[in-house]
């Protein structure tokens, strides 16, 4: 950083101008417009200018500069045409400790002018540090246009409120919190939309009743992600990930949806591949408190639906033990994300009138299931987590009855960029697929409605 951006309280002060034509005038429009006193040494000085200076109760020497000039002055801009006077004004100013801007030169004074979108109160400025005014002019151009010309009555508003605001609560996290919600509730449409009154009416009343105890509760959202394509997100899910002050996420949610929370929020990897933790889940259990407990928002994303296979019930428990608030996002869950992107409808009239969804892994790493229970000719059976015990699978499945020439599908990374679709049959696919690279993760959907995918896989990815 080259310059220390900073906000200056001019009311009052007298700003010394050197220079009366253009160039001084730009510099004192905006000296004027911060309440300062404007003086200027020149000896011709443009109209405009004139009339600046009177108006900040300032004066005009009428002449060429003197050192006597800087005599009870804040500040010294040098604006004449002539780069030796601008070096020489300058540094004079500068053996008396005066601050010193020379317009066009940043090498010779000790601040530049940023360029500003004025929303007053509320300021913004750009600066290149003197590399390009044009890049900085156009980054304000873009800034100007897409911010709201009332942004500024919001500060007003908000400003005017901070006392009542302090006198009702004391905390200042509790304030901080306060204010966030201010931003996402309708006081902000109220004052966008002109209708001050009813903005200051709704934020009044919303001050008579908060509560510090209420608004610094940490929370948790346990939130389903999808399967991997981020438009799989649910509105809220999205909602609730902008809004989290940290966002705790695992292997299988795509950077694509972490990317989509806030700049600031404080993101942990807490990632699992099968037999091999990131994290222990107790850890995570243990993590989603202590940021809970930090009064935080805390959003933990899970592949899927956090309540299918996701051990979701798990994270919950010991946030219910905890006493913490906490809400639960459904997600689409693999196989319905797989299913639709692969064109493998999980029921149909003509092929299955149910569905099961079960998993392939067990805690122990065995594949110990009701086989029985899953052989049903009109049931489509969907295994997670599966991949692994698949040849143990088809077998199980034959063994207990059901046809070897079921069809089965893998789907590999459903429904991003890099789905994979393998078909096959009981019998045959784990031999098909003998010393073939399967990326994870992979679903596996058994039953006739598979035989539809030729026909109904849409998705090309
Ligand atoms: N809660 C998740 C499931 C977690 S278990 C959900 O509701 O989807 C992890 C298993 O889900 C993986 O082993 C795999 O079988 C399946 N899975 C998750 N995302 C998948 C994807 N994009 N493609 C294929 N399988 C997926």
């Amino acid at each position: 950083m080259d310059f220390l951006p900073i906000s200056w309280r001019l009311q009052g002060k007298v700003a010394l101008l050197a220079g009366g034509g253009e160039v001084a005038l730009r510099k004192g429009r905006l000296l004027h417009r911060s309440g300062a006193v404007v003086n200027v040494a020149a000896p011709n000085v443009c109209d405009e200018l004139r009339d600046i200076v009177v108006q900040s109760g300032g004066s005009c020497v009428d002449r060429a500069f003197a050192s006597a000039d800087l005599d009870g002055v804040a500040l010294v801009i040098c604006a004449t045409d002539d780069r030796d006077t601008n070096a020489q004004i300058a540094g004079l100013a500068q053996q008396r400790g005066l601050p010193v801007n020379v317009v066009d030169d940043p090498s010779l004074g000790d601040f530049i002018f940023p360029a500003i979108v004025d929303r007053s109160p509320v300021l913004i400025s750009i600066s290149s540090s003197g590399a390009s005014p044009v890049l900085a002019r156009k980054l304000r151009a873009q800034l100007e246009s897409s911010l709201p010309a009332r942004w500024g009555r919001l500060a007003d508003l908000m400003a005017r409120f901070r006392q009542p605001l302090k006198e009702k609560l004391d905390n200042i996290g509790a304030r901080r919190l306060f204010w966030e919600q201010t931003l996402d509730s309708p006081v902000v449409e109220k004052v966008l939309a002109g209708k001050d009154s009813e903005a200051e009416a709704m934020l009044a009343a919303a001050i008579e009743s908060a509560d510090a105890a209420t608004l610094s509760r940490g929370e948790v959202y346990l939130v389903g992600a999808g399967p991997g394509d981020p438009d799989l997100l649910t509105f809220r899910a999205l909602r609730l990930l902008q809004k989290a002050d940290v966002v705790l996420y695992d292997r299988l949610v795509g950077k694509g949806i972490v990317d989509l929370a806030r700049r600031d929020a404080e993101l942990v990897y807490v990632g699992k591949a099968r037999d091999k933790h990131a994290l222990p889940q107790d850890n995570i259990n243990e993590l989603l408190v202590h940021y809970a407990k930090q009064g935080k928002k805390v959003c933990r994303l899970k592949g899927g639906d956090p309540f299918i296979f996701g051990r979701g019930g798990e994270e919950i428990d010991l946030i219910v033990a905890e006493g913490i608030d906490f809400q639960v996002v459904p997600g689409i869950t693999a196989a319905s994300g797989c299913a639709s992107y692969a064109g493998i409808p999980l029921t149909h009239r003509d092929h299955a009138q149910s569905v099961r969804f079960v998993t392939g892994h067990r805690k122990d790493g065995s594949v110990d299931l009701d086989w029985e229970h899953l052989v049903s000719e009109t049931e489509t059976v969907v295994f997670y987590m599966g991949l692994v015990g698949l040849r143990q699978i088809c077998s199980q499945l034959i063994a207990h009855g059901r046809a070897g020439d079921t069809p089965i599908a893998l789907v590999s990374r459903g429904t991003t960029n890099l789905q994979e679709v393998i078909t096959g049959t009981l019998n045959q696919l784990p031999d098909d697929i003998e010393g073939r690279e399967i990326h994870a993760p992979t679903l596996i959907i058994v039953g006739s409605v598979v035989s539809l995918h030729p026909r109904f896989g849409w998705f090309k990815p």
